[in-house]
């Protein structure tokens, strides 16, 4: 209920007289405790719930194709005690960069994380840092993608690099620990520990809950190896999608299911008794077998007991064509909804921890994801372009008392507008540096008049893994331009008309006016921001390739 604070304002208490000392001094500590409630609820705790690679179409709340599996029952509660914002895109749609925004508030091109190759300077300005400076206790655990010892936070730990599903090294201020049992579960206890003995207990706190799931290569943990087992799960629309409407580059990247999703790498077929994961030759195999050698034992057993069989199954059925694809996205679907649902239990937890212990009315809590993600949709896993699957992120803000339950926002808002969110709902300063805008506004569930009407992306991440080229474009509520510069392709899509932008129409005479008036806001917004990268065209050899 917006403005719903007042109500634990004293103004309202009545003082009689001639009543008990006692009842006076009762009555004295009641309006003290108001009082004390009032200022902490202008200072929320915060925990910020972060996964990695959770499409919004995989979450119940965003009613996309896989709802009807029930993906995330906690995260739709959270959901329905919170808002929903329909429209949340990132800057930038891979791991390391999003999370370098979320920190400074600020496009790749100005915090110096640009891709996932690059380090992160943790010297520079965060709002973890300004977090503790106005008085909050600040902790993450779980991946941190940035590289390095994380700073602006009072207790750490997190995964070096991708990190591990099954007992992952983490890095914490006394140095490397490998920590037995299942990542999302790890971090979540974690947390939990933060919540009830480590945090001070006389501050605000900025709890960041980071999983590494449900990213790549897709392990679920023991409990939900039967999740969906007998489901045959719904497909996208564009699973066989032929790009042949889009731009070249749809054309010649590397994401595709049927051509480049890899049995053993992807999907750990084979990795079973029959078929023991370090006979298997070539740098994917053995790198999945990497990631289950980590396993015990028992652990390994419990894997190849569940998948075993299918794998068996799998081999008899000798599937080609477009069977082959669709066992393949059935694996790797489920697979992905099974790390899903471990996260979505990581919501629950926490949300019942801080019900518990008495935290939950002055706590907003928040989940995200770092991206979208492709989930089968064009036929693609991965992210990275500034598509529609890849281009939204999950964003669901509870704040009991400010947010109405089960409200939903249409404004056009990115992970560039979090750090100045967090800042503004603790009452601290916004540095004039930081290029986002605080959601506070839409949270209490105004309407401003003079909110941004497109974004800006920009993608730099080529040539490199799945071969998406370096791309920057705008978006406003209906209509999207694309440039891939490198190659100085163009793609232009109507999304009232074409919602899976499948007919570019960058070169439609009817939509000249339009694209111009695109073109001129995508140079605007690159000048806005401040955006000096080189957005030269690259060598004759690549544009050949690129032109078939
Ligand atoms: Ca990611």
């Amino acid at each position: 209920m917006p403005g719903g604070l007042a109500r634990n304002t004293p103004d309202t208490v009545p003082f009689a007289t001639g009543i008990s000392c006692i009842m006076k001094s009762f009555i004295a500590l009641f309006v003290l405790t108001l009082v004390g409630a009032a200022v902490a609820a202008d200072r929320p705790n915060i925990v910020f719930i972060f996964s990695d690679d959770h499409a919004p179409h995989a979450i119940g709340a965003y009613n996309g194709w896989l709802k009807s599996v029930n993906p995330t029952p906690a995260i739709d509660r959270l959901a329905s005690q919170g808002m929903v914002f329909e429209n949340s895109f990132c800057t930038n749609s891979i791991c390391g960069p999003s999370r370098a925004v979320i920190q400074t508030g600020k496009h790749s091109h100005k915090n110096g994380f640009m891709n996932n190759g690059n380090s992160f300077d943790w010297n520079q300005q965060t709002f973890p840092k300004l977090l503790q400076k106005a008085g909050y206790a600040t902790a993450i655990y779980g991946k941190s993608h940035l590289k390095g010892k994380p700073q602006g936070y009072d207790h750490w730990a997190v995964l070096p690099g991708q990190g591990l599903y099954y007992n992952p090294d983490m890095l914490t201020p006394e140095g490397m620990v490998r920590i037995p049992g299942y990542c999302t579960d790890i971090v979540t206890d974690m947390a939990v520990d933060f919540l009830k003995t480590k945090r001070d207990k006389h501050k605000p706190f900025m709890l960041m809950v980071q999983h590494k799931a449900p990213h790549r290569n897709w392990m679920p943990a023991p409990r939900h190896y039967d999740l969906y087992a007998d489901m045959t799960m719904p497909e996208p629309a564009t699973l066989f999608d032929d790009y042949k409407d889009n731009a070249p580059p749809a054309r010649h990247q590397e994401m595709e299911i049927d051509r480049h999703m890899h049995l053993n790498f992807d999907l750990f077929v084979d990795l079973t008794p029959d078929f023991p994961g370090d006979q298997i030759k070539g740098r994917f195999d053995k790198s999945a077998w990497h990631n289950m050698k980590r396993m015990t034992d028992e652990q390994l057993r419990a894997w190849r007991q569940t998948y075993g069989p299918r794998d068996k199954a799998f081999h008899e059925a000798n599937l080609t064509g477009k069977d082959l694809v669709r066992w393949k996205y059935q694996r790797y679907v489920k697979n992905y909804l099974r790390c899903i649902r471990g996260v979505d239990e990581s919501v629950a937890t926490i949300m019942k921890t801080l019900e518990e212990l008495g935290l939950d009315e002055n706590t907003v809590v928040i989940y995200s994801s770092d991206q979208g993600f492709y989930v089968g949709d064009h036929g693609w896993y991965d992210k990275r372009w500034m598509y529609e699957e890849s281009l939204k992120m999950p964003l669901i803000v509870k704040w009991p008392g400010v947010t109405r339950p089960g409200s939903r926002d249409t404004h056009l808002v990115q992970n560039l507008d979090y750090a100045q969110t967090f800042l503004d709902m603790a009452g601290a300063k916004q540095p004039a540096d930081m290029q986002g805008r605080s959601l506070v506004p839409l949270l209490k569930g105004e309407k401003p008049n003079d909110w941004r009407d497109a974004i800006y992306y920009h993608y730099y991440e080529y040539p490199s893994v799945h071969m998406v080229p370096r791309h920057n474009g705008v978006r406003t509520d209906r209509y999207k331009l694309m440039h891939f510069y490198q190659f100085d392709e163009w793609e232009f899509y109507d999304l009232q008309k074409d919602p899976d932008e499948l007919t570019n129409l960058y070169n439609d005479p009817a939509s000249s006016k339009t694209i111009a008036m695109m073109k001129d806001k995508l140079e605007a917004m690159r000048k806005y921001y401040d955006d000096d990268s080189d957005l030269a065209e690259k060598p004759e050899e690549w544009q050949k390739k690129m032109r078939q």
